[in-house]
């Protein structure tokens, strides 16, 4: 065995291979999918299916999010090297790695404290020092950390939480998805282009769980 047949590696291949191939581009990102290893952050007996393109369970009715979508989501922030970064539903703390691999500081806020309790213990234990997890409720987003430069929201909400808007830096971008619980949800990207200036992109449909609270 070679020093990089880590567990879990030859599968991480095959995901950045499905994820170009659904049209995900950014070296940056591909490279951060390839890095981080999803079967930490599930169950033992789900790590079979760790890298497949699905969302899976993570225990109080929360899943981790499709890879695809965290992909897409990380491609659509953007966040460079010296970003700060805020994440709205650490869950398993799968995303916030993805980000801490891209960004200089990733802020995430989890709404149920098991949740955060447990990503803390395992990003600690990956090793992800430049990362940063709270209980509380993520619409509020974190403003004693703000501004960002990027806010990534994964659960959805009916109408966009203002303070999120508010606590972006001026030329950064927050994804989320917003809309109704079922299929009615569509993935926004809000630049904020100046203090008192957002523009706002549609990037398509998605499904989420809902936001707490
Ligand atoms: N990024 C996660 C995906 C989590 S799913 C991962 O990679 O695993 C969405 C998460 O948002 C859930 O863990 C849920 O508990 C959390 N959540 C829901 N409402 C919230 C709120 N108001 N504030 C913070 N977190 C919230």
């Amino acid at each position: 065995m070679t020093t990089d047949e880590t567990p879990g590696r030859s599968s991480r291949v095959a995901l950045v291979r499905l994820l170009e191939a659904r049209g995900l581009t950014d070296p940056r990102v591909l490279a951060a999918m390839g890095a981080v290893p999803r079967e930490e952050f599930v169950d033992a007996d789900l790590a079979d299916v760790a890298y497949a393109d699905s969302p899976l369970p993570i225990g109080g009715g929360q899943t981790i999010s499709q890879p695809h979508v965290v992909a897409l989501m990380a491609e659509a922030a953007g966040p460079g090297p010296d970003d700060r970064v805020l994440e709205v539903g650490t869950g398993s703390g799968y995303g916030a790695a993805v980000l801490a691999q891209l960004a200089a500081e990733v802020h995430t806020v989890e709404w149920d404290e098991a949740l955060a309790t447990a990503a803390r213990e395992r990003l600690s234990r990956l090793g992800y020092g430049n990362v940063e997890v709270r209980t509380g409720d993520g619409r509020e987003g974190w403003p004693e950390r703000a501004p960002f430069h990027a806010v990534v929201v994964t659960a959805a909400a009916e109408e966009l939480p203002q303070a999120l808007c508010s606590q972006l830096a001026v030329g950064g971008r927050l994804v989320a998805p917003v809309g109704g619980q079922h299929d009615d949800q569509s993935l926004l990207r809000v630049r904020r282009v100046a203090d008192d200036e957002y523009v706002r992109e549609d990037l398509g449909g998605v499904r989420f769980v809902p936001l707490r609270g």
